[in-house]
């Protein structure tokens, strides 16, 4: 049971039901994939918006006018991507043009940035660009800060047409800024809406949604939506109110009844992701950390680095992925390794340990195991041993067994060395959230 939103069409309350029509014979030819679809369906569900269907249509004028009176008989709001380009085969905004019995008028604002473009890179503009300061008449523009096409939003017999750019940088941005507010505000009768997200690693989303069924059972306003991937599981909490306050009087309890069940697992919220969570965490307490790295070859400390200001805590590390290389660079005993194997909890925590002394920081992390496909050192393949030490305290060091390809496990491992060190600090009283 979901959050009933509405929006006032025809003068009567309509549920808002949208599609989505990608326009281009690349897609059909299996050239490109149809991540515009994804990306825009993903955003309207943020919105609480239903889209039904995802259509795909070749650059051929009749089809299109098809895939558009198909969209109509089961739509309220329909988003074209593509197509809305200089060449021959770009028609989508001429077919609805006509479609809609309109016709196509230049923008002046969208003239100027196109002659601004070509005399920026001194290069002649060609009689074909001006085809793309062409909108719909009546069309609401949108502007576009990535590209030379705007896109439009018309409303007319109760239902909304949006055409977008095709290329994704040009696309996400306007729909972000551009068309987002839009909607928000035609589905708020005067309202809004706002949204909250709880993000959560180590639990899977079976479980997840088990020891919060209940409240996922019973929810309206606030509306609670899990989604699960890459390892991670995020829950969204939407509520539609008359004031930004009161959508948090609605939010507040939930969220709080959500962490109190399982708030154990939580690493962030809203953009957070794993690393910028415990960057932040590392820089907010002046902790410095080294990692020491075998199935991982660099990959926990390249994740780390696409934080900016990491250098403050980030000290560097060793990737030894090679068994004299342990012993000889980094300092592990050999008679660990001869005893326990390379992938095993003592060789983590010796790594772990070695590195941080090595590196001098408060912080060591030792990654090692067998990411596949092949076993190694005798274990199956996707055994992976985390070894943290922290300060003075004895090394932690977990085990995991990772199911999936090689990349995919590596991948994991530095995810769940990562969130196993924000619990650790947690743990030791440092704020998480
Ligand atoms: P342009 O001005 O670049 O011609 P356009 O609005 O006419 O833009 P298209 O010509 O349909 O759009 O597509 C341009 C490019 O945008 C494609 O080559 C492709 O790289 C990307 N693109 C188009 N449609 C999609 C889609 N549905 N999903 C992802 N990428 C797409
Ligand atoms: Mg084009």
């Amino acid at each position: 049971m979901g959050l009933f939103l509405s929006i006032k069409l025809n003068g009567g309350e309509m549920k808002m039901k949208a599609e989505i029509i990608a326009v281009g014979s690349e897609l059909l030819l299996g050239q490109i994939t149809n991540t515009n679809a994804r990306f825009i369906s993903s955003q309207l569900s943020e919105l609480g918006i239903n889209v039904y269907y995802h259509t795909v249509v070749g650059d051929n004028a009749q089809r299109l006018l098809k895939a558009v009176e198909q969209a109509e008989q089961r739509a309220d709001l329909i988003i074209f991507s593509g197509g809305l380009g200089p060449t021959k085969d770009d028609l989508t905004k001429e077919i609805i043009a006509q479609h809609l019995q309109t016709k196509l008028q230049q923008d002046d604002a969208a003239m100027e940035m196109i002659e601004a473009f070509f005399e920026k890179r001194s290069r002649p503009m060609t009689e074909n660009n001006r085809k793309q300061a062409l909108v719909i008449k009546d069309a609401e523009v949108l502007a576009n800060h990535h590209g030379m096409a705007p896109g439009m939003l018309i409303e007319k017999e109760g239902r909304i047409y949006i055409l977008l750019p095709g290329p994704p940088k040009e696309l996400e941005p306007m729909f972000q800024y551009e068309v987002k507010p839009r909607l928000a505000s035609k589905l708020s009768d005067g309202g809004m809406i706002v949204s909250h997200v709880l993000r959560f690693y180590g639990i899977g989303e079976a479980e997840l949604e088990e020891r919060l069924q209940d409240l996922l059972e019973h929810q309206t306003n606030p509306t609670i939506a899990p989604l699960a991937g890459d390892g991670e599981v995020t829950i969204r909490i939407t509520a539609k109110a008359t004031s930004e306050e009161q959508a948090w009087a609605l939010i507040t309890p939930i969220r709080e009844k959500i962490i109190q069940r399982v708030g154990n697992y939580l690493y962030g919220v809203n953009d957070d992701s794993l690393a910028s969570k415990l960057v932040e965490m590392l820089i907010e307490n002046k902790i410095t950390i080294a990692a020491a790295e075998s199935l991982t070859a660099g990959l926990f400390q390249s994740e780390l680095a696409t934080i900016p200001g990491v250098s403050e805590v980030l000290y560097g590390g060793m990737v030894t992925y090679n068994e004299e290389v342990k012993i000889n660079q980094l300092g592990v005993s050999r008679e660990v390794i001869e005893k326990y194997s390379v992938v095993s909890a003592e060789c983590a925590s010796e790594m772990a340990s070695k590195v941080k002394e090595k590196f001098n920081a408060d912080i060591g992390v030792g990654l090692t195991g067998a990411a596949g496909p092949g076993e190694h050192a005798e274990r199956p393949v996707g055994t992976v041993w985390i070894g943290i030490a922290y300060k003075n305290l004895p090394p932690l060091t977990y085990e995991l067994h990772l199911q999936g390809m090689r990349n995919t496990n590596r991948i994991r491992a530095v995810k769940t060395a990562i969130y196993r060190i924000i619990q650790l600090l947690e743990k030791e009283g440092y704020r998480k959230i």
